[in-house]
């Protein structure tokens, strides 16, 4: 499966948890994720982790492209729902392309944490 990863600078802590405590999961899928949180996941994780550019400049709108190409199986997209954001538009454009085209789509930790265990082998 190609599976999307995005964190909010908030939520960054939430994501390397979440990706260490199931890299045995993870390690057998494709990864995609935004400049920032992609190198933060493989410095913490050793995962080999496909890196967009970072959300705020683009990044959030190529995962998207990945999605409307019919290119992305899941997505976890942890938000900050507490700060504002610059790149609002991107953001509310991904989560709208992820309900078109069916997305499992989880945007905190403990969602995340239910749908990846639907991948356990
Ligand atoms: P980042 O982008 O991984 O480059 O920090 C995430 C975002 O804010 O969309």
């Amino acid at each position: 499966m190609n599976i999307g990863l995005i964190a909010h600078d908030k939520k960054k802590k939430d994501m390397i948890t979440f990706c260490q405590e199931h890299t045995h999961i993870l390690k057998n899928h494709a990864l995609f994720a935004t400049g920032t949180t992609g190198l933060k996941i493989t410095e913490a994780t050793g995962l080999n982790v496909h890196r967009f550019k970072s959300g705020p400049l683009g990044g959030d709108q190529e995962m998207g492209s990945k999605i409307a190409n019919g290119e992305m199986d899941m997505l976890f997209f942890f938000r900050d729902p507490l700060t504002a954001q610059p790149h609002e538009p991107d953001v509310s454009a991904l989560f709208r392309l992820s309900d078109v085209y069916h997305i499992p789509l989880a945007t905190n930790i403990k969602t995340a944490s239910f749908l990846i265990e639907s991948l356990r082998e």
